[in-house]
């Protein structure tokens, strides 16, 4: 049987487990275990719910009871999806970077700060601190992928195993609203075209 296989298995068994602890049952990286995560997402076999990956099912997916992105319509599966704050009191959040990057558009001339979250420790950082892959083969949610890291080291890491380019906050904002732009078979909405300044955003504190 071959890994893929086994992780089914033991979800099916524990109901749900999380990367680490299949990192840590396979004595592999946690890098390893999501390329076969992905594959079996991809396959329908498994959904995330928060950190967990639980079975495909009816059941589990209404019992996740989760908000649709604001961008592009898809249940926020995430524990700790992408965060804006807009003029420190109202919090937006998005399915993915992707979404969360578009969805700055709207807030455009607005007080915000934004909050995402290492993809693979889940360490939050100020959006405006991180660095992202950014079109990658790895697309956990809307594509083309956004994939944030804490780390510029975890970020190349990531690119070398998955492809893509590493980016910080402007660049990845400037690269999926300008691809977004021409490629409107996106997942997501034609974006309105509206300047955006970093001066406008405040670091998380
Ligand atoms: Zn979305
Ligand atoms: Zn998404």
């Amino acid at each position: 049987m071959d890994r893929k296989q086994q992780i089914l298995e033991i979800i099916r068994e524990k109901k749900e487990v999380t990367v680490k602890e299949l990192a840590h049952i396979f004595k592999v990286s946690e890098m390893t275990i999501y390329r076969d995560v992905r594959q079996l997402e991809k396959e329908g076999e498994i959904i995330r719910k928060h950190v967990s990956l639980v079975l495909n099912t009816e059941e589990n997916i209404a019992n996740l009871n989760l908000k649709a992105c604001p961008v592009c319509n898809k249940p926020i599966t995430r524990s700790h999806p992408y965060r804006i704050i807009v003029e420190n009191t109202k919090v937006v959040e998005a399915c993915c970077e992707h979404c969360g990057l578009m969805l700055h558009q709207r807030y455009a001339d607005k007080d915000v700060s934004a909050l995402t979250f290492d993809f693979i420790t889940e360490k939050p950082v100020s959006a405006l601190d991180a660095y992202y892959v950014v079109g990658s083969s790895a697309v956990p949610c809307c594509s083309p992928s956004v994939i944030p890291f804490v780390n510029k080291e975890d970020a190349e890491k990531f690119q070398k195993g998955f492809g893509g380019k590493v980016l910080n906050f402007v660049d990845a904002y400037n690269e999926i609203v300008n691809r977004t732009n021409v490629n409107i078979k996106s997942c997501c909405e034609t974006p309105q075209l509206v300047s955006f300044k970093l001066s406008q955003l405040k670091k998380e504190e």
